[in-house]
């Protein structure tokens, strides 16, 4: 069905005025919540990944579907501007809720019920009146069930990381994490509908939260208009890289999860068994993109994984470009012969879909949403998380078996296409809020007291 059709049906109006300044009253109002990850801000560092970029790409998507979309974040900087619109009838809402600094996830929680004060101080000071809100992360979770308690409203939640599934793959866990885990479990068994990306994370959600709740599967999506399939040599030319050389490409935060160890130990492999008749070792490049502030943790991670990089011997062959934005991150994908996903888990993973779109095969840790998008020996390959043996392996066959890699090509780009465009995922969960809008109203005293009495002490 067209989005003229499907607006219509949705009874938009089509004659609706759009200005840049404004807020469209007569369309359905809806909220997406997202403390930490700002969908204004820059993406690839550490407080910004790929929820800042769903939120925000889902956000216009279903603006452009007839919306008026408000996505609240938390104000992290003095400097920043409390509303940033970014299409028509999409804008991003910073509410002041604890300091105007950088506050690490793990410490934001006790700020939270000032967030739900200013957020409905915001309505009420705007007259927005929200239909449906969509959280992002476990403490929005918990601001949509306290706004529920204002007024009656459906509330969808995307988790982006589960609490149970990261706890398993740490060494040390915050002292946050009883509490989070009770949230978790509360949004799956008390929200109208949890979405999760994958069946991997709709399987973890079940075996590891809760048998109770709605939950129904739409995944993450990427802009195919901007990744999509170019020109090998055209990427390189710009990007100044030499057309024999062998790309081997990481795209995202520093942080240990991520694996990138993994991966420079594998590449450091690979160097270490010197030539062969197949892969022409001098050759071989090393890219890895992703910005790091020296005073955050990915700072710390970013020189310990140089500090590895100098220590295996590959300096020389290593490129740090920092962060790029989404409008030349097209052009690392299209360049590199294999993008790397070495993550510990990853419950989506877009950094996969992003370089499948461009037609790049993909090496990834056999886990969460990265089982979903890739598939194995199609798309990329899949290999078991921190192995590093099976990472150079999987890296050498994608650099030397040509004929292979170049179906690999083809098949990912109709891959994404087909499941992962973000027009695609914002009609999905359109079609969701619609169902839920048409169910009974809900009551506002369904939520647990421990819920509703939550204060900091
Ligand atoms: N990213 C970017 N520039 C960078 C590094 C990363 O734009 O320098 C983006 C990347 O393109 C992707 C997101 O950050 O859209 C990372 O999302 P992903 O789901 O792979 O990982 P997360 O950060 O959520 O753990």
């Amino acid at each position: 069905m067209s989005l003229k059709n499907r607006q219509h049906l949705l009874g938009f109006t089509k004659t609706t005025p759009l200005t840049l300044s404004s807020v469209d009253r007569s369309r359905p109002a809806i909220a997406l919540i997202s403390e930490h990850g700002d969908p204004a801000a820059e993406v690839g560092k550490e407080a910004a990944g790929g929820q800042n970029v769903y939120v925000r790409q889902v956000g216009e998507a279903l603006a452009a579907l007839g919306y008026q979309v408000d996505m609240f974040t938390r104000k992290a900087n003095p400097y920043d501007p409390e509303i940033v619109q970014h299409s028509p009838c999409c804008r991003t809402i910073r509410l002041v809720a604890g300091p105007q600094s950088y506050i690490s996830r793990d410490e934001m929680m006790p700020y939270m019920p000032e967030f739900v004060e200013a957020l409905l101080r915001f309505q009420t000071k705007h007259s927005m009146t929200y239909k449906a809100i969509h959280t992002h992360y476990w403490m929005s979770g918990w601001v949509g069930m306290q706004l529920r308690r204002h007024y009656p409203v459906k509330l969808v939640h995307t988790y982006h990381s589960l609490g149970a599934v990261k706890y398993l793959s740490i060494p040390e866990i915050p002292a946050v994490a009883s509490q989070r885990l009770a949230i978790e479990k509360d949004i799956l068994e008390n929200y109208d509908c949890v979405v999760a990306t994958s069946p991997q994370e709709q399987n973890d959600l079940r075996q590891l939260v809760s048998t109770a709740g709605n939950t129904q599967i739409i995944p993450c999506g990427t802009d195919v208009d901007n990744f999509q399939v170019m020109s090998k040599p055209v990427s390189r030319q710009t990007l100044n890289i030499d057309p024999q050389d062998k790309v081997i490409l990481y795209v995202g935060r520093f942080d240990q999860r991520k694996g990138i160890e993994t991966l420079v130990r594998a590449v450091g492999q690979i160097y270490a068994k010197g030539d062969d008749a197949s892969l022409d070792l001098d050759r071989l490049r090393l890219v890895i993109v992703g910005g790091s502030d020296p005073n955050q943790s990915d700072g710390q991670e970013r020189l310990r994984i140089e500090a590895l990089v100098a220590e295996l011997g590959i300096t020389e062959r290593t490129d740090f470009v920092g962060m790029v934005g989404h409008d030349r991150l097209p052009l690392y994908y299209s360049a590199a012969d294999v993008c790397v996903v070495p993550s510990h888990y990853e419950p989506f993973g877009l950094v996969a879909i992003e370089a499948m779109a461009c037609g790049t095969p993909v090496v990834a840790s056999a886990v969460g949403g990265l089982n979903f998008t890739v598939v194995a020996e199609e798309t990329g390959i899949l290999v078991p998380a921190q192995d590093v043996d099976a990472f150079a392996q999987a890296i050498e066959r994608t650099l030397v078996d040509q004929l292979w890699a170049q179906k690999a090509r083809k098949k990912s780009a109709q891959r994404v296409l087909t499941y992962f465009s973000w027009s695609g995922v914002a009609q999905q969960l359109s079609d969701l809020y619609q169902e839920l809008l048409a169910e009974p109203r809900v009551s506002t005293d369904l939520l647990p007291a421990k819920m509703v009495n939550f204060r900091v002490s």
